[in-house]
């Protein structure tokens, strides 16, 4: 080998170590921020993460990642010792955000093997979908969507490359041909040497177009499989599901409300909870409860049976006398193991009972259970079952409430009604199911783009409604038309073609002195703006003060 191209080669090399330790500190990054940056070995891992990264930087003469990794470590140190105040996490944000950029960049050009394709919006940190599917042309279909609804995402076409790339950077999720490699089952052993090298599985979404048997259901589940195809798969579908597997929702730690009277006791807990990844709030004096489920609000309660003032019992009854907190659920501690009494204490409103001494392992999995119930039966209430967003009800809810904070907060609020063009049309000329499609597909869409402090609702049938805080109306429109924009070019997969639907859009803005800070208001307001859309020619935006109005 020349040794010009000897040395490119080498370049490449050390340009793919440090890529990979770069990789490396943000998902530390990410760990310490599951755990609200009080888990200390996560913020360990990470400091000597980043360490790593500089040294390697330096050693390599790569002098871009080597300046960021410096500015992190030096951060690190002075935050080491105790919780970071948010001023640094803040500051620490936008030095990662700076080091996911570089990685990003860097990973696409060197990774001559794979298509990379530039990332969307909120892709931050997401480590990309593998595709391992034999026939390229579908493979690329489900690229470019998966682009465009901001997820990036890597083909292979070697299951060589495909685990070797698995060990540099777990993927979310592999969607994988069995016989990838054009052998049969070839799949299911790429499968199982990439999960060999990881402690969890990585999540696997199978295709398959010959075989349904057992025998090969069952290889598929052992492998990692959570969703088989056969014996064809509709690329709407399959977003769906990859959606199902990425972290494009992380779930958010559970909020725990611990009372008991023993400051150890509840110091203990708490410090169990936080290493499970949850989010405490410890009280000690019973009499504080009710401030804090209204400003804390628990999704499940620890409690101690026998306190100061007033018995586990007593406050669990005062808790569900309000109807907002009924169904929180609540777990009593006690040293008491008569079985009687503590039927009893259930008979009073408590959940579950954990008998002191408390084993961890215990306490976490039976919060684990208790909240993952509890969150699926809020579910229910608040969500729609179609898409998983909020329901007309709960949208209104959640408008009246930051119509609240934003008056407050002297800050604009803007409130968004959509509603899909012609969509009679779309269910008539393909069918109703596919119609449910596209309605899923504008959710998806939309959770993708928005911040996730803004509230997506479905309004109705092929409605939706968008609350959007500290958004003035300019800046809404600007973000809606971006998105209408995007969508209506959006091909909408069905069987071997495609086609486009658009939405017109409505927004009424709550600013002080211009809108009256009313829920009912902003919404008839929305609903003239959105008219004045469809009255204008469909797939556009209007806004009450600045179109309307003027
Ligand atoms: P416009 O541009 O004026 O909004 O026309 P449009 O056809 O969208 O409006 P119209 O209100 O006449 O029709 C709405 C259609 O949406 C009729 C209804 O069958 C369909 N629809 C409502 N909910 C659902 C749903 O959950 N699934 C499906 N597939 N279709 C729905
Ligand atoms: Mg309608
Ligand atoms: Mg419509």
């Amino acid at each position: 080998m020349p040794l010009q191209n000897q040395s490119a080669k080498l370049k490449q090399l050390f340009s793919k170590r440090v890529t990979n330790q770069a990789r490396i500190v943000l998902d530390s990054y990410q760990k310490c921020k599951e755990a609200n940056w009080e888990d200390q070995d996560r913020l360990s891992n990470l400091s000597s993460a980043a360490e790593k990264l500089k040294h390697s930087a330096e050693r390599f003469e790569m002098q871009e990642q080597h300046e960021i990794a410096n500015k992190i470590t030096s951060l690190l140190k002075l935050i080491s010792s105790s919780s970071p105040s948010s001023e640094s996490i803040s500051t620490l944000d936008t030095f990662i955000q700076e080091l996911n950029e570089q990685t990003l960049r860097k990973s696409d050009l060197a990774d001559d093997t794979s298509t990379a394709l530039s990332s969307g919006p909120r892709t931050f940190l997401r480590t990309p979908v593998y595709i391992a599917i034999n026939n390229k042309e579908f493979a690329n279909r489900i690229i470019s969507q998966l682009d465009f609804f901001g997820f990036r995402s890597i083909s292979f076409e070697k299951a060589d490359n495909l685990i070797a790339a698995s060990q540099q950077n777990k993927p979310e999720t592999v969607v994988m041909d069995i016989d990838f490699g054009n052998e049969k089952m070839s799949g299911f052993e790429a499968a199982e040497a990439l999960q060999a090298k990881h402690e969890t599985p990585v999540p696997i979404i199978y295709l398959s177009s010959e075989r349904d048997d057992i025998q090969t259901r069952l290889r598929a589940s052992r492998s990692g499989g959570e969703e088989f195809f056969y014996p064809t798969v509709d690329p709407g579908q399959l977003i769906e599901k990859i959606e199902r597997y990425t972290h494009a929702s992380p779930q958010e730690p559970y909020r725990v409300l611990v009372v008991d009277d023993s400051q150890s006791q509840a110091r203990y807990i708490d410090t169990v909870l936080k290493k499970a990844g949850m989010h405490p709030l410890t009280i000690t004096d019973p009499m504080k409860v009710l401030l804090a489920l209204e400003e804390f609000h628990p999704e499940i309660i620890i409690m101690d049976m026998y306190m100061p003032g007033c018995t586990g019992m007593e406050l669990a009854r005062v808790i569900r006398q309000q109807d907002k907190f009924h169904s929180v659920p609540i777990i009593y501690l006690s040293a008491e193991d008569d079985l009687n009494k503590q039927l009893h204490a259930m008979s009073q409103g408590g959940d579950d009972f954990l008998t002191k001494p408390i084993d961890p392992k215990h306490l976490t999995s039976t919060i684990h259970n208790r909240g993952r119930r509890a969150r699926s039966l809020l579910a229910l209430m608040i969500r729609d079952s179609l898409t998983g967003l909020y329901n007309h009800t709960h949208t209104l809810h959640l408008l009246e409430q930051e119509v609240t904070k934003a008056q407050d907060k002297e800050q604009p609020l803007s409130f968004v009604m959509l509603d899909l063009d012609h969509f009679k049309k779309v269910n008539d000329t393909y069918g109703h199911p596919m119609g449910d499609r596209v309605i899923k597909s504008l959710a998806l869409f939309l959770k993708q783009r928005l911040r996730k402090t803004d509230h997506i609702g479905r309004y109705g049938g092929e409605e939706f409604a968008v609350v959007l805080p500290n958004t003035s109306e300019g800046d809404a429109k600007t973000i809606m038309s971006e998105i209408r924009e995007r969508f209506s070019t959006l091909p909408q997969p069905c069987g071997d073609t495609s086609f486009c639907v658009s939405f017109s859009c409505g927004i009424a803005t709550y600013e002080k002195g211009k809108l009256e800070a009313n829920a009912k208001q902003m919404c008839e307001k929305a609903d003239q703006a959105l008219y004045q859309a469809k009255h204008d020619g469909r797939n556009t935006v209007r806004s009450y003060i600045n179109d309307l109005l003027q």
